[in-house]
Order: C-alpha cells, then sequence, then structure tokens
C-alpha cells in the first residue's frame, strides 16, 4: 500500500463536472488500496478574478487582506471535492492551509513554507479517510492567512508529500507530462519520459510554468519523487528525477523555456570608474528591484553603456530611479524597452558539448532574429530578443536541436 500525494490544479477542477471527475479518479486509487492526500487549486480564473476585484478597490492591494481573499478560491474547491468524495460513499475530509498547521513566513503573496504538522493528515489517513488540502496557502506564526505565489499549490503538494514521506508526489494538470517545451506554443513539442531536478529547476525559473519553482526545489531538497501527468488521460507522464544516467544517448538540450515577463533598461555614457556598476544597480536593488541579466560594454572614450532586465511589473519603478542615477553621475541618457523577451535552451547535455551557443546563435541569425543579451550558465544559454519574434525564436530553436516530434502519419 503506497501513500501518494496528488495535485489537481485550476482547469483540472475547473468546473463541477471535472470535480466529480476528479472524485472519481481519486476513489479508483483509493479502491485500490493506497492511501491518498488530495491537494487542490481555485477552479481556474478563480484566482484572477479575485485579484481583479481587490484591483477595482486599490491600485496596489494591501497584502494582508489579499491573501484572506485569494485563499477563498481553494477553500471553495476542497469543500466541493470532498463532498464529490463522500457522495460517492469515499470517507473524506478537508483542511484549509491553517488548519493542517502548513506555517509559513509572514511574506504576504508569496510567503515560504517553514513546516507542516502532519497529526491530523496521518491519523485522517489511519481512519481510511482522503484528505483534501487547499493548495497554495498557509498561515503565519500571528495566524495571518498567506498564500505562496502564483502556482504555489504545486509547492503545497510537493511540501506535504516530503513532510508525509509519501511514495510519490503526482502533479495532475492540462497536459500529459512536462514537453520539450510550451506544447502551445509548439505543436511539434514533445513529452519527456523524465527530466532531471536541476535542468526541471531551470526551466521553472526560465519561464515554463508547468511547475511553481519552489516545488521543484523542494521535491530536489528532500527528494521527493515527483511526476507530471494528464488529470484525465492515461499515460506515464513525466518523471522528474535525480539521475543524469542515461546521459550516453542524451540530447543536447532537454527543453526550451520562454519568458514575456522581463524588461530592459540602458544608461548610456557612464563615466567608466570603478564601482560604476555599484553606483547603477545599488539604488535599483535597495528599491528590492531584482535583476535579472546584465551586460557592460566596453569603454569608449572613457564612458560606457550598461544594460539590464527587471520584472516588467518593476519596470516604470526601475526606470525612474536609473534616471535619477543618470543625473547623480553624470550620465548621458536612461531609457528602456518592455517589448523583450528572453530564450532559453536548457540541458545537462550541454556539460559535454561545446559549440551549442553558437549554434544557438545560428539558428537565430537564419531568421534575421536580433540578439540584444545573451547570459549562460553551465546547463543553459539565455537570449533577449524582440518580442514579437519570440514565437518565431521557439520554434527555430526546437528544430535546430532536433527536438521536434516525428510527423505523426496523415500530418
Ligand atoms: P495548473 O492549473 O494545472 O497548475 P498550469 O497552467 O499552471 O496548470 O501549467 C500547465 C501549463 O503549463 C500547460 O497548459 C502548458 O501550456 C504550460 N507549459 C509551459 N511550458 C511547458 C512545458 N515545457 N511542458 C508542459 N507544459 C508547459
Ligand atoms: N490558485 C493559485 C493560482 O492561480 C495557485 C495555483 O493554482 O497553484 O496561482
Ligand atoms: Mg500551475
Amino acid at each position: 500500500m503506497a501513500l501518494i500525494v496528488q495535485k489537481f490544479g485550476g482547469t483540472s477542477v475547473g468546473t463541477v463536472e471535472r470535480i466529480e471527475q476528479v472524485a472519481e479518479k481519486v476513489k479508483k486509487f483509493r479502491e485500490a488500496g493506497d492511501d491518498i492526500v488530495v491537494v487542490v487549486s481555485a477552479m481556474s480564473g478563480e484566482t484572477n478574478r479575485l485579484i481583479g476585484l481587490a484591483k477595482q478597490i486599490m491600485d496596489q492591494p494591501i497584502l494582508r487582506e489579499l491573501d484572506v481573499m485569494v485563499s477563498t478560491g481553494e477553500q471553495v474547491t476542497i469543500a466541493l471535492l470532498s463532498m464529490a468524495l463522500m457522495k460517492r460513499g469515499v470517507p473524506a475530509v478537508s483542511y484549509t492551509g491553517n488548519q493542517v498547521r502548513i506555517l509559513t513566513d509572514s511574506a504576504h503573496t508569496k510567503a515560504r513554507i517553514l513546516s507542516i504538522d502532519d497529526a491530523n493528515i496521518r491519523a485522517d489517513l489511519k481512519a481510511g479517510r482522503v484528505v483534501v488540502v487547499a493548495g497554495f496557502q498557509g498561515v503565519d506564526e500571528h495566524g495571518n492567512i498567506t498564500t505562496l505565489g502564483r502556482g504555489g499549490s504545486d509547492t503545497t503538494g510537493v511540501a506535504l508529500a516530503a513532510a508525509l514521506k509519501a511514495d510519490e508526489c503526482q502533479i495532475y494538470t492540462d497536459v500529459d507530462g512536462v514537453y520539450t517545451t510550451d506544447p502551445r506554443v509548439v505543436p511539434q513539442a514533445r513529452r519527456l519520459d523524465k527530466i532531471t531536478f536541476e535542468e526541471m529547476l531551470e526551466m521553472a525559473s526560465l519561464g515554463s510554468k508547468v511547475l511553481q519553482i519552489r516545488s521543484v526545489e523542494f521535491a530536489g531538497k528532500y527528494n521527493v519523487p515527483l511526476r507530471v501527468l494528464h488529470s484525465f488521460q492515461e499515460g506515464p507522464g513525466t518523471l522528474i528525477t535525480l539521475d543524469e544516467e542515461e546521459s550516453m544517448e542524451q540530447p543536447i538540450i532537454s527543453g526550451i523555456a520562454f519568458n514575456r515577463d522581463e524588461a530592459k533598461l540602458t544608461i548610456r555614457g557612464v563615466p567608466d570608474t570603478p564601482g560604476v556598476a555599484f553606483k547603477i544597480l545599488g539604488p535599483i536593488s535597495a528599491a528590492n528591484f531584482e535583476v535579472d541579466m546584465i551586460v557592460q560594454n566596453v569603454s569608449h572614450d572613457n564612458t560606457t553603456d550598461f544594460t539590464f532586465t527587471v520584472h516588467r511589473n518593476d519596470y516604470q519603478g526601475a526606470l525612474e530611479i536609473l534616471k535619477q542615477t543618470a543625473a547623480n553621475i553624470g550620465a548621458r541618457e536612461a531609457s528602456g524597452d518592455t517589448n523583450i523577451a528572453k530564450v532559453s535552451i536548457v540541458g545537462v547535455g550541454m556539460r559535454s558539448h561545446a559549440g551549442v551557443a553558437s549554434r544557438m546563435f545560428e539558428a537565430l541569425a537564419k531568421e534575421s532574429i536580433n540578439i540584444q543579451m545573451i547570459s549562460t550558465s553551465e546547463i543553459k544559454v539565455s537570449v533577449v530578443i524582440e518580442e514579437k519574434y519570440l514565437e518565431l525564436a521557439v520554434r527555430a530553436l526546437h528544430t535546430a536541436f532536433e527536438l521536434d516530434a516525428p510527423a505523426r502519419q496523415g500530418e
């Protein structure tokens, strides 16, 4: 008999009919003798709807209250799923994050899980109940409701699996596994049987939202067997694994990630003296804006240009600071651009292959796509390009690195 944590995402519980379908599925597992803890998201669109309501009251909602409100989305689905199970004769009980006691820090809207009290859950499992837990939420030491950031139900699932030492954490969603790239953008994308934690972590942090980054961090840290599966179609899904063993046949690139969430800022004609990077980026990080890619040009006439990217939400704030800095340090001008996108190729196979970056640049050049910024690490290469070329770039790279699925007959 196994203990399995199953997480169902927003579209999988998006209607009452779907919730009934999920209940049927959980019932089958239960009948096979497994102990089941289910984590659910809010019905799809609900979290956005709630955030929209708050924004009608104030542009920058008070975060504590925002958490009180958005956590209701998941509270609805746990109750509905528990009822659907009990209607089928499956004993079940629902818990909010607070009721389990998923203790988090107090960083509203992006809280981190500190500990989980598993006593209630274990007692219920022992009594033969399916335990249904609200994803995405917890409680801080003062009793305030917190939430874990968008996509946070994945992290609830993995953290519960780690606390309960579950045999597997199954993430059920609207695709049948992790693909070489978002299958909604590249129809030729292929499902991967396996992907390493390290690669999945890069894919998630570079924009593939199929798993929340923190859920992958947790799974890697506590070695939780993690699988991504389709909620309503049979199939093996994708296993996220520690081992890199089958590297003999490993492709150089495992996947392509992309994101449209960044914006670029440039300061030109900066007097090139020691400490210049600190003078420019110090005020940006003091304002709590996270900087991603950074490029400083070779200096010319003792002045240099400096470009970096921030999250698009932080663009206006960062630009104002940069203009102020430009005035303070005697730079010529500060400007910015939000029409950019970042495309990244990811793969542990890169470690043993030279020339991966140039193959990427060649593929982009063939499509006449100009590269604005580049950054590399051991298992990834990222480029910033003009946003309108994003889909073209992803498709071109998918083909260039031989990731395309073979065309099916008749296609
Ligand atoms: P859920 O509501 O179940 O949590 P999400 O929308 O958060 O689902 O995540 C699933 C979506 O992630 C898919 O519908 C797909 O469009 C997107 N996605 C992005 N990159 C990938 C990838 N590499 N493999 C699979 N899905 C991906
Ligand atoms: N409902 C939350 C969101 O939409 C959490 C989740 O679905 O994982 O971000
Ligand atoms: Mg999700």
